[in-house]
């Protein structure tokens, strides 16, 4: 059996991971605890909060008929929310999700999925490989920032986000250059945990304003069972401008800014946390890529060769599966 190294555990290099398990020995490398990667979840006790993909949707057959027995074994349920829009503090268009297509979340957490779907995959986290070379037997050889080496792969398919990816692979790979390395924006998170409610006249809003995007109860997902628990994106644009600086001021900055926009007390948290993705969103391409070098047996998968989405990183692993399965 050919022998296939894939780094990431986030959904599009899971999804690969299981496609091609039938046929070939998979082993998947994870720098962080878990897998699952943006589709994540945050505990800090006795809070929860999903701090980075929301919910999302099934718009392809492909995708619906993967997460029907998610569905049914009860990995993914229907989140229907109260959906509001908020503009310069004002609150309006309400709607409930559930008159709509389906908004899916992962239960009982948005990183059950992830944790799902590598059970039956052979995963080695907390690994954060560092580099990739090929012996003159054409093997691929994986190093790991503790210098530990993992041999003998036929095959390596990275599924790190675009500008990791690059940093991974060598330039000499056919689609080297066709990388959208700066097509990913970042992205600054604010989780606020209260123990009183806070009688919000919505369960997630779509933000109008240069600094905040959106904003969530996490605690009105299905499962979630804790104390009110909000979630809150900055836009895309205003991370870029801001994500280098001293995450101590950005912190600041959003925490006051939700006071005034959001009209929430933000003094009252018994929690205030904020994170930082530098790879979070990319804006749909005009066609789908596939990244695959025959030859030298590389490919580059992720949500970024189509849309930031759950969707996409699904499709992108599905395909890059689909077109290496052929070959082995
Ligand atoms: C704040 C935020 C909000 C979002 N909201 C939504 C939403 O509401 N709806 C929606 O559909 N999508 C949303 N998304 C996007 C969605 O999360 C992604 O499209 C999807 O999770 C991407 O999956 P992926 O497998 O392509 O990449 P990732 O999930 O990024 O997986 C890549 C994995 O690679 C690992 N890794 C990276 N480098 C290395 C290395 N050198 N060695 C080992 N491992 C490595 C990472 O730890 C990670 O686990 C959101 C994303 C963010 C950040």
């Amino acid at each position: 059996m050919k022998q296939i190294a894939i780094i990431g555990g986030g959904l599009s290099g899971l999804v690969t991971a299981r496609l091609l398990q039938k046929t070939a020995q998979v082993t998947v490398f994870e720098k962080s605890p878990g897998c699952g990667g943006r589709m994540a979840t945050r505990f800090a006790n006795p809070f929860i909060f999903d701090h980075g993909t929301q919910f999302f949707k099934a718009r392809s057959n492909d995708f619906q008929t993967f997460l029907d027995p998610l569905i049914k074994q009860g990995v993914i349920q229907r989140w229907d929310a109260n959906f509001s829009e908020i503009k310069n503090g004002v609150v309006s268009k309400k709607i409930i999700w559930s008159n709509h297509e389906p908004h899916y979340v992962g239960y009982p957490n948005m990183n059950s999925l992830g944790l799902y779907l590598s059970e039956s995959l052979t995963c080695i986290s907390k690994t954060h490989i560092k580099s990739i070379d090929q012996n003159r037997f054409s093997k691929w050889t994986l190093t790991d920032t503790a210098g530990v080496r993992y041999d003998n792969f036929d095959w390596v398919i990275v599924s790190t986000p675009a500008k990791q990816s690059a940093e991974l692979l060598p330039s000499h790979c056919q689609f080297y250059h066709q990388l959208p390395q700066e097509c990913m924006k970042g992205c600054f998170t604010i989780m606020l945990g209260f123990t009183d409610s806070l009688n919000l006249p919505y369960d997630a809003a779509i933000i109008h304003d240069p600094m905040l995007s959106w904003i969530s109860l996490n605690h009105t997902k299905p499962g979630r069972l804790t104390s009110p628990a909000l979630v809150i994106h900055s836009t895309n644009d205003w991370a870029e401008f801001h994500l280098n600086n001293d995450i101590t001021q950005v912190h600041s900055q959003l925490t006051h800014h939700i006071q005034d926009i959001l009209g929430i007390n933000t003094k009252t948290a018994a929690c205030n946390i904020i994170h930082r993705w530098r790879y979070a969103n990319c804006q749909k391409h005009d066609s789908e890529k596939l990244f695959i070098d025959h030859n030298l047996k590389l490919a580059a998968c992720g949500d970024w060769c189509i849309q930031g989405r759950v969707e996409a990183a699904f499709l992108s692993g599905l395909k890059t599966a689909n077109a290496i399965k052929q070959s082995l």
